[in-house]
């Protein structure tokens, strides 16, 4: 065991010696067999809640109504959860109520796919009733047990699955497949936000294109916000040039750059994305649209965060550009933001013995406008008499 493992070994040790038993379990316990980089290893016990609670000093109640307490560690917080199944499904949801067990094999079971259904104990040995290792080998996604049963009791798993393809470059096993074919529908029933965070995590994995094939393959894409009408524009995402350095706010771009490259807002609010989300993405498309060829105000204007997802947007569409060169030309202008001018509303007040008034705003956005033109200089002195000539 090594790394985030072995840090926290001392959680598992102190539970197996009061008699519990304590394992690592799901996405760190796959990555680490995929050889990839672990995010934060989570911790399955026999122990309940109010068990684990007395083995450690510092522990905050997360999740405690479905078993989940965290631990506080050398100032690291670790998610140690009661085994459990998941008994009654409503509404093809997660589960409101969950029934703690003592067994593994039964927490295991009502995992999503076999590849996160693998227990690794304190000693490396890995606990691996349904075959998952056998399946990250042969880089196969498959639902533990009935594939139709396990979405129709959670549909956010389907789109778990989708972006486990991008993320992993794994294919989706043939009944489970099939299974996300016919249980698609039951996407209506799960809350926006879920799966606006798979979509993210679907659009940011490495193989983007095999994913966002699967959206269109499974018909997934009728039930999912906005792009009931999007196939052909999702089979055109696939055929553009994803950068390999993605974010979300890029991602996101370039989705709507072929499904709402006109009202990216109104798509965007769809999937509750957040405003300054909304407010990223309809920038840049807006200058992408409208603007072929940057100018010292429109550079100003946009701004840098907004001039580099342009940047990265046209070379996603093959339109040649020199980013670097851009952006050096912003660094140039002589100023790169309005608080950065020599003059405030104040001194033009003084200077024009005028009342406060809506005026101030249009003449600090002239003087901007020429400073930024270069056609003058941003000193106080040399702005006084230019004001005062133009009124
Ligand atoms: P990531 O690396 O993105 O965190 P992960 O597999 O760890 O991937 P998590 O959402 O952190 O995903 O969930 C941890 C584990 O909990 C999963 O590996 C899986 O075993 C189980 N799990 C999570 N969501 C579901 C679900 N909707 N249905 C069944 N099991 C789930
Ligand atoms: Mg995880």
């Amino acid at each position: 065991l090594t790394g985030k493992f072995k840090e926290a070994l001392p959680l598992l040790e102190t539970l197996t010696t009061a008699g519990y038993e304590a394992y690592f379990v799901g996405g760190s316990v796959r990555d680490v067999i995929l050889n990839r980089p672990i995010a934060d290893v989570d911790i399955a016990t026999s122990a309940y809640p109010e068990e684990v609670k007395k083995l450690f000093s510092h522990t905050i109640d997360t999740g405690i109504q479905h078993g989940t307490v965290t631990v506080m560690m050398e100032k690291e917080g670790y998610e140690i959860t009661t085994f459990r199944t998941e008994s009654t499904y409503q509404d093809y949801r997660r589960p409101d109520e969950v029934t703690f067990v003592r067994s593994l094999k039964e927490d295991l079971k009502r995992r999503d796919f076999t590849m996160n259904a693998i227990a690794m104990d304190q000693f490396g040995i890995l606990h691996d009733p349904y075959q998952g290792q056998a399946a990250i080998v042969a880089q196969i996604i498959e639902a533990v047990g009935i594939a139709d049963e396990r979405f129709s009791e959670d549909a956010l798993r389907m789109m778990r699955a989708l972006r486990f393809v991008s993320q992993l470059g794994f294919t989706l096993e043939l009944a489970t497949k099939n299974a996300i074919k016919n249980n698609r529908a039951l996407l209506e029933h799960i809350a926006v936000e879920r799966c606006y965070v798979e979509m993210t995590k679907l659009l940011l994995g490495s193989n983007v294109q095999q994913g966002l094939a699967l959206i269109t393959d499974t018909n997934i894409y009728q039930h999912l916000p906005g792009l009931a009408e999007a196939a052909t524009s999702l089979e055109k995402l696939q055929t553009i040039n994803w950068p390999s350095e993605r974010q979300p706010q890029l991602v996101w771009t370039l989705f709507c750059s072929e499904v709402a490259p006109l009202e990216a807002k109104r798509f965007l609010k769809k999937w509750k994305a957040s405003n300054e989300m909304m407010t990223a993405v309809s920038h840049a498309l807006t200058y992408y649209q409208t603007v072929p060829v940057w100018s010292s105000l429109t550079l100003y204007d946009a701004g840098e965060a907004t001039i580099t997802l342009v940047e990265q947007l046209k070379r996603a569409h093959n339109i040649a550009t020199d980013t670097t060169e851009v952006l050096e030309q912003y660094h140039q202008l002589p100023i790169q933001n309005r608080h950065q001018l020599a003059v405030s509303g104040h001194d033009l007040m003084l200077w024009l013995e005028k009342a406060p008034g809506a005026w101030i705003a249009t003449l600090i956005r002239k003087i901007e406008v020429a400073v930024v033109e270069g056609l003058l200089a941003n000193e106080a002195s040399a702005i006084r008499e230019w004001v005062e000539n133009e009124n």
